[in-house]
């Protein structure tokens, strides 16, 4: 069974000033987000003992949400950068695709886009 967490509920002011700590980007990967799309990841999971404030939020496009999921930072960063090594093992096209040199393997520190930019929640507003 699922645990249910109760999660604090924000107001559409909240929201807009998470959509803006990146100038609308997306914390992680630095994709822009609009706010339709936006999704609110709790940096450290609640299910890790992350407080539902706004402190340990960011914001966060789809897909980072999803992959980041219940995983901490670092655990995140780690499935990120071992990705070239789960896609030699479980995709016979990315194993050809490096084999025959069209795709070359990036075996690089993941830096997040947030740890790149300066936090300037203190600044935003919401627009
Ligand atoms: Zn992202």
């Amino acid at each position: 069974m699922i645990e249910n967490i109760k999660r604090k509920r924000l107001s559409k002011d909240e929201r807009m000033r998470i959509l803006n700590m990146f100038d609308g980007h997306c914390a992680y990967c630095g994709c822009k987000i609009e706010y339709n799309e936006m999704q609110i990841d709790h940096v450290i999971p609640l299910r890790r003992g992350g407080a539902d404030t706004v402190e340990n939020m960011l914001p966060a496009c789809r897909s980072c949400n999803h992959y980041k999921s219940t995983l901490d930072l670092e655990d995140f960063r780690k499935m990120i950068e071992k990705m070239p090594d789960t896609l030699i093992r479980d995709s016979v096209t990315y194993k050809n695709a490096v084999r025959f040199g069209v795709v070359v393997p990036n075996k690089l520190p993941v830096i997040f886009y947030f740890e790149n930019h300066p936090e300037p929640w203190e600044g935003a507003e919401a627009k």
